[in-house]
């Protein structure tokens, strides 16, 4: 591991803890560097920040008082090196204690050193009979999970694979398996753009579970379909390899342009638009819509593990709310009979089946189970309702899977 990588992951860990930055936002902020530093980097805060609360339990006996927030973070990637990631004793301590005095916090470099020998002294005894996944795991979400709570947080404690969605007719690049739903996986780490076939659009990232919902829209060829709320597009180019004639409606302009690029690589045609999908109205009824709101994205922690840290409950209000005006949007665009899948890639109910719930309440839809057929290889995520809920802890031989909610439903 180069100072190099220390420094990214230090700067990546203080935008999300100190700023409440987004991972994948404060990525980009980072500075020009070499692209296996910056993997690297993205890699080391990702497991900080996955077992924050384990690190913290073990560093807690050697501190008499709270430690300010940067030197936390020194010392939490310091623990990370010893405990989680192999670092050798003498290298993990001096590099801690280098950042330190490199970042301002010479007055610390004591408390560094002193702590991260005791820690390197107790080795992976300091792990033992700590009880991982319910500290790594804020109690709101842990409460809010149920019965479920454990084997999420479980599977959490895990870097999450790579899947890749095949286009039609390529062949998977070496070194994948195929999963039961079609998918593609590689090894966690694995780098997109090093395949082959990357730069000649044959596949694009996309975890097993949110390539569900646009297969169970079952787009047919000819068929208008809107996409609301689209980039980067992996819904997108799935209706398109359908044969549907596809309006991808994104808000974000920036996000839009990303969402063309990736639908450029991957030589499919859809129509963008930038415009809030609660307010965009289609020219003609649509036959379906793909409604992938914007939501906690608590299901895909393993993959974002900044997420945990920064949501809380009353985004998770806010966002539910957001979620009825495009439900009610995604309604008025069907013509009867029209049909329109809601997803999240959330595991919180509020955002999931109680938004389905409510919105049969309240608009002109009725629910189209999915059949046990229609979920093969994910049947275990088929709720009472008919309506998929995958969870990490799904396919755990496998690597699991991202947490996903949706529902079909029909415009009466
Ligand atoms: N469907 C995408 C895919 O499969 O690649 C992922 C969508 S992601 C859940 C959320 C996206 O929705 C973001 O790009 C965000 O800018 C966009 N978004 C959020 N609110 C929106 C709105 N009211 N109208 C249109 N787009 C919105």
């Amino acid at each position: 591991m180069t100072d190099a990588t220390r420094n990214a992951a230090f700067d990546l860990l203080t935008a999300v803890f100190e700023r409440a930055r987004p991972l994948e936002e404060a990525l980009d902020a980072l500075g020009p560097m070499e692209a296996r530093d910056r993997a690297a980097g993205h890699r080391l805060a990702a497991a900080v920040l996955r077992r924050a609360g384990t690190l913290d339990a073990v560093l807690e006996p050697f501190l008499k008082k709270a430690p300010p927030a940067p030197v936390r973070s020194i010392l939490r990637l310091g623990a990370a090196g010893l405990l989680l990631l192999d670092t050798p004793a003498h290298a993990a301590v001096a590099t801690a204690v280098g950042l330190a005095r490199a970042r301002g916090l010479a007055p610390f470099a004591g408390l560094v050193n002193a702590v991260l020998r005791r820690v390197a002294e107790a080795g992976p005894a300091a792990l033992e009979g700590l009880d991982s996944p319910r500290l790594d795991t804020p109690s709101w979400l842990w409460t809010a999970w149920g019965r479920d709570a454990r084997a999420i947080a479980e599977a959490h404690q895990h870097e999450a694979p790579l899947d890749l969605t095949l286009a039609p007719g390529a062949a998977a690049p070496p070194g994948g398996t195929e999963l039961p739903t079609g998918s593609w996986r590689y090894p966690p780490g694995t780098r997109v753009a090093e395949l082959a076939g990357f730069a000649e659009g044959a596949f694009w990232v996309q975890d097993a579970a949110a390539a569900l919902p646009a297969r169970l829209l079952d787009a047919r060829p000819g068929e208008a379909v809107a996409d609301l709320c689209a980039a980067p597009g992996g819904k997108t180019a799935q209706l398109a390899a359908a044969g549907a004639r596809v309006v991808a409606v994104e808000r974000d302009a920036g996000r839009l342009v990303r969402l063309r690029e990736n639908l450029a690589r991957l030589r499919l045609e859809a129509e963008t638009v930038c415009a809030d999908a609660a307010a965009w109205q289609p020219p003609a009824p649509l036959d379906a819509v793909l409604l992938d709101a914007p939501c906690s994205a608590t299901g895909t922690i393993r993959r974002h593990p900044d997420v945990a840290h920064l949501k809380r409950p009353r985004d998770v209000d806010l966002l539910a709310a957001g979620q009825d005006r495009l439900l009610d949007a995604a309604c008025a665009m069907l013509r009867p009979g029209g049909r329109l899948v809601y997803a999240v890639c959330s595991l919180q109910p509020q955002e999931g089946a109680e938004r389905v719930r409510a919105a049969l309440q309240r608009l002109p839809l009725r629910s189209d189970p999915f059949t046990p057929a229609e979920l093969a290889g994910v049947t275990a995520a088929r709720t009472g309702e008919g309506w998929l809920r995958t969870t990490p802890a799904l396919w755990p031989e496998l690597g699991g899977m991202d947490g996903f909610f949706a529902a079909r439903l029909h415009r009466t």
